[in-house]
């Protein structure tokens, strides 16, 4: 880097962090910002004499916005030293004993939000102030009153500063975001920003609507004589803050190694979003003499997760038919690696989002992959235009048959109930495990047993012959006999699944399963009004049911006749706690939660996706999300896994479960 690339990247690294500290709308990821960051720093550790005086290596954020009153803070803020690899971790522990011999490391999540320093005085919450550059920040104490994970008062009646970050549920996130879809306002790149921006409302209802929550990671003033970090966290815990229970103790380098993997196995698991691990000194005496850099604490650093936001260029759009008809929009994009994943597509819903967003072809874009979410676009760099992109077009025709589409807004459609994308798609539909369950159909053979026109439609399954599938290529006589056994096999289904596999658009697999329970096979010759006093049914739905069998009675026909399902035999549920209870569950458990439905479905309690005030119970696990949130906030009584085995067991005695405990959670992980 010469001495003039480096004036140039300084420029462009103020102008990243002024948008992404004060206006809390970036314009490149953490991932861009941070390799430029790095090359600066290299080139400031061989000049140190060039330093510029507001290189963001030698400031803490940015400076403060005026919209709020300008506070100072008791004792500075402070960054974090970033390391990105074993090699720089051993480094960083190493300076750090070679002077001190054997050191205890505190480890914890670093929660990606925004920082905030709460001043209590008397017991009683004084101050809230962001970072800002440090030294002073805003004061936003009428908005962090509004979250409840901050206490107004605390037993303790020194003066003193804590510190910790302001996050928002990844779940919130999504919700906020479609919400500011809805309302034309531009989109939050993450859910830091989010944070940071729901922080920083000058209307607080809007702050109070967020549902923010405040996670402590440490003190600032203090007159405490507790001598460790650990210690002075159990401490913050038992005044009322959240406590992350997912901090360790470590000695040596490969010891925080093993943590900090076990905590990224667990990242995509966390309610809110991490972006690493932070290690810091225990012993405060330590820390004290270890002191700081312009910048950051010596006794504290972050070890970074990957990144699993890219930069990366919109190629082209195509677009997928489903069995409904319903034409998706899809994103191809330049090849990105998220976390060893090579992504190329992404999806970008629909046709009203993609002009919402204003999403062009050769536009720069965000792109996110977290866990095994489908990637997604969150953010187009306007800024970086050239004037080459292209706007993306509504379609006219359908892509695979050539109709004319329907443009419903929200919704494009291919009406051809012929089109093979469409019967293609709904015969994979109908051998999906959540319908037939059939093993060894997936989409090639589908569409190669389409092709040859052996299966014009799914009722073409059961009669396919030996001879037909020996035909096709790849298909040899075990193969063939599998897929012929595993299509015989799925006579005598269950009714639901005969009913699912319809591919009846609204209806799912729950809905399916209220259809069974209510009517039987015969669910066809049920009555709107039947059908609409169901729980959880609502109108669109039962039309969608009438308009469908009015249009498909010879297709329903030959399925039952082919299928012959079940009926649902009508067990009776002996008292228990959940009989025609509506239960809820969320969160992970030591078994799947379908297997917890089915014990639930067993005692005849109705099992809902959504907490609403029907529900009577909410079953949590870990990680329990808004779920989790919105129970508490509705009174519903909340069962841990635990809890909920107690109550089963009672199968046959005592009816009711009124007298058991609602359980607060302050926790991510119990
Ligand atoms: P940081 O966010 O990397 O780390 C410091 C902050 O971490 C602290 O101030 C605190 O708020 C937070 N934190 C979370 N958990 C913590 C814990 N357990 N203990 C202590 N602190 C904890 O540092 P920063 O200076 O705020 O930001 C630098 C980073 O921000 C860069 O590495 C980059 O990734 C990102 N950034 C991105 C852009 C962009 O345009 N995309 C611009 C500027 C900065």
């Amino acid at each position: 880097m010469t001495s003039s690339d480096y004036k140039t990247a300084v420029e462009q690294l103020k102008k990243y962090s002024y948008h992404y500290y004060v206006l809390d709308d970036p314009i490149t990821t953490d991932e861009e910002y941070d390799i430029l960051y790095h090359a600066v720093v290299a080139y400031e550790q061989a000049n140190p004499s060039d330093i510029i005086f507001d290189s963001p290596t030698q400031r803490v954020g940015d400076v403060p916005q005026d919209k709020f009153d300008k506070a100072q803070h008791l004792s500075r803020m402070w960054s974090l030293e970033d390391l990105f690899n074993h090699e720089e971790l051993e480094t960083w522990v190493n300076r750090i004993t070679k002077g001190y011999g054997e050191v205890q490391f505190y480890c914890e999540p670093k929660f990606d939000g925004a920082s905030l320093n709460l001043i209590y005085d008397n017991g009683v919450l004084a101050q809230a102030i962001t970072r800002g550059d440090g030294a002073i920040g805003e004061d936003v104490t009428q908005n962090a009153k509004t979250i409840q994970s901050i206490p107004l008062t605390i037993d303790y009646q020194e003066r003193i500063e804590i510190r910790g970050e302001v996050v928002i549920f990844k779940e919130d996130f999504e919700k906020i975001n479609e919400e500011r879809l809805r309302t034309g306002e531009s989109l939050f790149a993450n859910p830091r920003n989010a944070a940071a921006g729901s922080l920083r409302q000058l209307d607080t209802r809007i702050t109070a609507s967020r549902r923010l929550v405040f996670m402590p990671y440490g003190v600032g003033a203090n007159s405490l004589e507790i001598k460790n970090l650990s210690e002075r966290m159990e401490w913050v815990y038992a005044l009322g803050f959240r406590n992350p229970h997912m901090t360790h103790l470590c000695q040596t380098s490969e010891q925080i190694e093993t943590f900090y993997h076990e905590m990224r196995i667990k990242r995509d698991n966390f309610a809110m979003l991490l972006d690493g691990m932070v290690i810091k000194v225990d012993s405060v005496a330590v820390q004290d003499e270890l002191g700081y850099t312009v910048k950051n604490p010596r006794w504290a650093a972050a070890y970074k997760f990957p990144a699993i936001e890219k930069l990366t260029c919109l190629r082209e759009v195509i677009l997928q038919v489903g069995r409904s008809g319903v034409v998706t929009p899809v994103a191809i994009v330049e090849p990105v690696s998220i976390e060893g994943v090579v992504v190329e597509r992404s999806t970008l819903h629909n046709f009203d989002e993609i002009e919402r967003k204003d999403i062009r072809i050769g536009d720069k874009v965000i792109i996110l992959r977290s866990g095994d979410v489908i990637p997604k676009i969150v953010k187009v760099i306007a800024a970086e235009r050239d004037g080459r992109e292209q706007v993306i077009n509504r379609p006219k025709q359908c892509p695979v048959c050539g109709s004319e589409l329907l443009d419903e807004g929200a919704l494009i459609k291919c009406q051809n109930l012929s089109c093979e994308a469409r019967v293609v798609n709904s015969i994979i539909y109908f051998a999906s495990k959540a319908c037939l369950n059939i093993d060894g159909l997936g989409d090639k053979i589908v569409e190669a047993l389409h092709q040859s026109g052996m299966v014009k439609e799914v009722s073409d399954l059961f009669s396919l012959t030996m001879e037909q599938l020996l035909s096709l290529e790849g298909f040899k006589e075990k193969k063939s006999r599998n897929l012929i056994d595993a299509i015989a096999a799925a006579k005598g289904c269950d009714c639901w699944r005969f009913i699912n596999a319809l591919g009846i658009e609204h209806i799912g697999e729950v809905a399916s399963k209220a259809l069974c329970g209510a009517f039987g096979t015969a669910f066809d010759t049920a009555s709107g009004e039947e059908i609409l006093a169901l729980d959880g049914f609502g109108g669109e739905m039962v039309e969608s049911i009438l308009e469908f069998v009015r249009v498909n009675r010879n297709k329903i026909e030959t399925l039952r006749r082919i299928l012959t399902p079940v009926e649902p035999v009508k067990k009776i549920a002996v008292e228990n706690p959940f009989k025609d209870k509506t239960v809820v569950v969320t969160g992970s458990m030591s078994v799947s939660r379908d297997v917890i439905k089915n014990i639930l479905e067993e005692l005849g309690a109705k099992v809902a996706s959504a907490v609403s005030k029907k529900t009577d119970y909410v079953v949590y696990g870990e990680d329990a999300g808004s779920k989790y949130d919105k129970a508490v906030e509705l009174g519903i009584t909340l069962l841990t896994e635990s809890e909920f085995r107690t109550l089963t067991s009672l199968a046959d005695s005592t009816p009711t479960a009124q007298g058991s405990s609602v359980h607060p959670k302050n926790s991510l992980f119990d």
